[in-house]
């Protein structure tokens, strides 16, 4: 039976550095600060937002909501865009993506700081990501992949990773993170053939297809190692990840579940990313 490895020791470690650090930071006279945007009230941003705003405290770093309507215009979403983006307080951003249909996310990433982008909006950072340039800021879930891998001491060098995914927000960044790690890396999405013989290949299965218990036994190779980044909900509102579990833990070697894996360690991988753009920020003062 493989080892399930689980969220909250790695957001626990994660918390009480950034945490040790926000003291510092504080002792110096500098209060590091999230804001937090976010258009409508879907349930799930609703919910990432409750996450996020304890984690924050934890953390003994402020946080900011602004809440705009879900018929906010784009013109007006970018006004406040660029208004977070000038606060001389506020160090981090988050904007809750994907936005409604008639906003263009296409134009609108370009209104935020690149600085205070610690989601990976902003094409800058995403270039950062490509560049292998450790500068910037990865979206908060691929880095809570990473983080995971890291603590449980899985050695990536030489490891052929698939990723089950290409979005923006999971698959692709995550396959660079993946392959500056020194990782082979396989990328698959709706279209690739004989998904399930490429998948049977990865030492390290990692799934974001956003698609309940759909990889089963018959994907993972014995011994493999597998991450679920899958949150999905049943008719009765309990969160079931993109893998079955229960079908996989015996040929898995390690294994995470849902909720209690990937999912719980986003937050403290945000606190981590305001931290270290206050940080920066106190090197390059007006950014
Ligand atoms: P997404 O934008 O819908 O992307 C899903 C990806 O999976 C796409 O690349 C899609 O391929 C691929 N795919 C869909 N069906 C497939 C199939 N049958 N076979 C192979 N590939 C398939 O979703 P996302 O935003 O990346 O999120 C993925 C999952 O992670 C969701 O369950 C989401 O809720 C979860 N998530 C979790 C966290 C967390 O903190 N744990 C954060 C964000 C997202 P195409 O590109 O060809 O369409």
């Amino acid at each position: 039976m493989g080892e399930i490895i689980r969220g909250k020791p790695v957001a626990d470690r994660i918390t009480e550095e950034v945490k040790l650090s926000v003291e510092k930071l504080k002792n110096a006279g500098l209060f590091p600060k999230l804001a937090i945007l976010r258009v409508g009230n879907d349930p799930s941003d609703l919910a990432y937002e409750r996450g996020a705003l304890t984690r924050m405290e934890k953390c003994g770093i402020e946080a900011e909501v602004f809440e705009l309507s879900d018929d906010v215009s784009e013109d007006s979403l970018i006004s406040h865009l660029e208004y977070i983006s000038d606060r001389q307080d506020i160090n981090g951003i988050l904007i809750f993506r994907p936005l409604p249909g008639h906003l263009d996310e296409n134009r609108i990433k370009h209104f935020i700081s690149p600085e205070k982008d610690v989601d990976c909006f902003s094409p800058a950072n995403v270039a950062k990501i490509l560049e292998g340039d450790k500068t910037g800021f990865s979206p908060a879930t691929p880095s809570a992949v990473m983080e995971i891998l890291k603590f449980y001491h899985i050695d990536l060098q030489g490891k052929h990773c698939v990723v089950l995914g290409r979005s923006m927000v999971v698959g692709k960044p995550l396959s660079m993170l993946l392959l500056g790690q020194h990782a082979t890396v396989t990328i698959c999405h709706s279209k690739t053939k004989d998904l399930k013989n490429i998948c049977r290949m990865a030492d390290v299965l990692i799934a974001a297809v956003g698609r309940a218990k759909m990889v089963d036994e018959s994907f993972v190779k014995e011994g493999a190692i597998v991450i679920d980044v899958g949150i999905n909900s049943d008719d009765e509102g309990n969160l079931i990840g993109d893998v079955d579990f229960e079908s996989c833990i015996d040929k898995a070697s390690m294994i995470t579940p849902v909720p209690g894996g990937v999912g719980s360690v986003t937050t403290s991988v945000l606190a981590q990313h305001v931290l270290k753009a206050c940080e920066v920020s106190s090197f390059f003062p007006g950014h």
